[in-house]
C-alpha cells in the first residue's frame, strides 16, 4: 500500500507547480492581460463573423496537460475574439459591463488565499470586509443601520432573494399564493417573474400596472388596482419599482410609491441592479428620491460599479426578515468565536460556500477612493444627455423621453416605406460595423434602438463617434 500512496503522490502532487513553473505561467498570463489592456483602445466591440467557438472542441480535456502557452491561444481564439466585447469602451448595449483591474487582481488573491467567506467565525475579516461595503452601500443608498443584505451572483439571484424575504414576511404560502398580488409594471425585469416561480409563487397574480410617456409606473392607477384587489377579497401583497428599467432606463416615482405602499401596508421592493447606485451622485441621487424608504433594494456593482461580472446585491431594511428566510443551524456549523454582531452571508443568503466577492469590491474602492466613482457615474448621465441634444438635431432621428439616467431610446423615421424595417437595417448595419455596439427593442410596439452609458471607459470620444456612425449608416441605408 504504502508503495501505491508514493506512485499516487508523485502524480497528484502535479497540482502544486513550484516556484519556477509559477513564475511562467504568472508572466505568461500577465503578458496576455496587459495586451489584452493595450489593445482594447481600438479593439472592436463586437467580433462579427465567428466560427462559434467550435474550434474548441478540436483540445479535449485530455488524461495529461497542455502548456500554458496553447491554453492561452486558445482562449484568445474561442473566447476573447469572438462575440461581444463588453469591456470595450464603445460597447453602448444592453446594460454595459465593467472590469476595474483592481477587481482582477483581488480576485487572484481571493483565489489564492482561499478565504471562506461564507461564516464570520470561519474568517472574519472576509466577511466585515463584505459587511463594510455593504454598509457602504446602504449608506449610498439611504438605508439605516439596521439593515443587511448580502453580494450574490447578480441581480436575478439578489431578486430572487427579495422575493423569498417579502414572500416569508407576508406569510404568501401554499394556499395563499393565488389570492396574493404583486404590482409592478410590464417595464419590469424579466427576471422577476422567474423569481417568483422560484420562490414558489408563480401563482401569484401580478397586476402590469400602466406606464405615463416616459415609461415609469402612473401611481394612480397603482393606488386603483390595489382597491380593486382589496375590494375582490384579493390581498395585496408586493409592490415592486424598476430604478432604472433595462429597456430605456426609467426611473418609476419611487417617493409616491413609497406612501402607497405604507398607506396599503405592502412589501416595497426596488429593483434597482441598474439605476440604485447612481444614488453615489447628485444627478442620480435627484432621480432616486424616495429609493431609502423601500423595504428592499437590489443593486448590481456588476454594472453601475464598475466590476466584472458575477457580483450583485440585495439590501432588506429589517435584517430579521433576511434571517427568518434564511437561517438554519447545522451540527457541524458550530461557532468557535463570536460573531461579534457581524451578519455571516450564509445566514441571510441561499449561499454556503461561495466565492469571496467582498474583496473585487473592497480593493478598487480602497485604491481609488469613492471621487472617481462619484464623477464616472456623473459623467454617463451627461453623456447620455449629450447623446439625447446631439442625436434629436440630426435630421430623420427621432429621440425618446429625456433619459431619467444614462439610457437613451431613440430611432430613425425614413422619409418612406417602413421605419420598423429601416431600423432593424440601421441596427445591423451600426453593429456588423464592429466599431461601437448598440442594442434595439421594443418600446410602445415599435422598433427602437437604445444607447446605454455605463462603462467606465466611456468618454465623450465614444460617444461622438456612436453619433457620427449612426449618421453615416442611416446615410448609407438610402435615407437622407
Ligand atoms: C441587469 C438587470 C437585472 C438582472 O441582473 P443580473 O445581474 O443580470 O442577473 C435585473 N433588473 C434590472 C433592472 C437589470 O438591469
Amino acid at each position: 500500500m504504502l508503495e501505491t500512496i508514493r506512485q499516487l503522490e508523485t502524480i497528484s502532487r502535479q497540482l502544486e507547480p513550484d516556484h519556477s513553473q509559477r513564475k511562467q505561467w504568472l508572466d505568461l498570463t500577465l503578458a496576455n492581460a496587459a495586451a489584452f489592456l493595450d489593445e482594447l483602445p481600438t479593439a472592436p466591440a463586437y467580433y462579427p463573423n465567428p466560427d462559434l467557438a467550435r474550434s474548441l472542441n478540436e483540445s479535449p480535456i485530455g488524461e495529461t496537460g497542455i502548456k500554458m502557452e496553447t491554453a492561452l491561444t486558445l482562449f484568445e481564439n474561442s473566447v476573447v475574439n469572438q462575440g461581444l466585447n463588453p469591456a470595450s469602451a464603445r460597447y453602448l448595449a444592453y446594460i454595459p459591463g465593467g472590469g476595474l483591474f483592481p477587481s482582477a487582481l483581488a480576485d487572484f488573491l481571493a483565489a489564492i488565499s482561499n478565504r471562506y467567506a461564507g461564516m464570520f467565525f470561519a474568517c472574519p475579516g472576509a466577511v466585515r470586509m463584505e459587511n463594510m461595503v455593504l454598509r457602504w452601500m446602504a449608506d449610498v443608498v439611504g438605508y439605516p443601520q439596521e439593515a443587511a443584505g448580502y453580494l450574490a451572483s447578480g441581480g436575478s439571484i439578489a431578486n430572487l432573494t427579495a422575493v423569498i424575504a417579502a414572500r416569508d414576511a407576508f406569510e404568501v404560502h401554499a394556499g395563499q399564493v393565488p389570492r396574493a398580488v404583486i404590482y409592478m409594471t410590464h417595464q419590469a425585469h424579466h427576471c422577476l417573474h422567474k423569481a417568483f416561480w422560484m420562490a414558489g409563487v408563480g401563482q401569484a397574480q401580478v397586476r402590469q400596472i400602466a406606464t405615463d410617456a416616459a415609461f415609469r409606473l402612473e401611481p394612480g392607477a397603482l393606488e386603483a388596482a390595489i382597491r380593486a384587489d382589496q375590494q375582490a377579497g384579493l390581498r395585496p401583497w408586493l409592490i415592486i419599482a424598476s430604478a432604472g428599467t433595462t429597456n430605456s432606463g426609467a426611473v418609476d416615482p419611487l417617493a409616491v410609491i413609497a406612501e402607497i405602499a405604507q398607506k396599503y401596508k405592502l412589501w416595497y421592493h426596488v429593483d434597482g441592479a441598474y439605476g440604485a447606485l447612481f444614488a453615489l451622485c447628485p444627478e442620480g441621487q435627484a432621480v432616486l428620491n424616495g429609493l431609502e424608504q423601500s423595504d428592499s433594494v437590489v443593486m448590481d456593482p456588476h454594472k453601475t460599479l464598475f466590476l466584472p461580472y458575477g457580483t450583485g446585491a440585495l439590501l432588506v431594511k429589517d435584517r430579521q426578515r433576511l434571517y427568518n428566510s434564511h437561517r438554519v443551524d447545522a451540527d457541524y456549523l458550530k461557532k468557535f468565536v463570536e460573531a461579534d454582531d457581524e451578519v455571516s452571508p450564509a445566514e441571510v443568503s441561499p449561499e454556503l460556500t461561495k466565492h469571496f466577492r467582498g474583496l473585487r469590491l473592497w480593493l478598487p474602492l480602497q485604491l481609488f477612493g469613492v471621487a472617481p466613482f462619484r464623477a464616472a457615474l456623473s459623467e454617463k448621465i451627461y453623456l447620455a444627455r449629450y447623446f439625447y441634444e446631439r442625436l434629436r438635431q440630426l435630421p430623420g432621428f427621432e429621440v425618446g423621453p429625456y433619459p431619467d439616467l444614462s439610457v437613451v431610446t431613440y430611432r430613425f423615421i425614413p422619409s418612406r416605406g417602413d421605419a420598423d424595417a429601416f431600423n432593424e437595417r440601421l441596427l445591423q448595419a451600426v453593429q456588423m460595423d464592429g466599431r461601437v455596439f448598440i442594442s434595439g427593442t421594443r418600446l410602445n410596439g415599435k422598433m427602437t434602438l437604445r444607447l446605454a452609458v455605463l462603462s467606465f471607459r466611456t468618454h465623450l470620444e465614444d460617444i461622438d463617434l456612436a453619433l457620427q456612425i449612426l449618421k453615416e449608416k442611416a446615410a448609407e441605408l438610402g435615407a437622407v
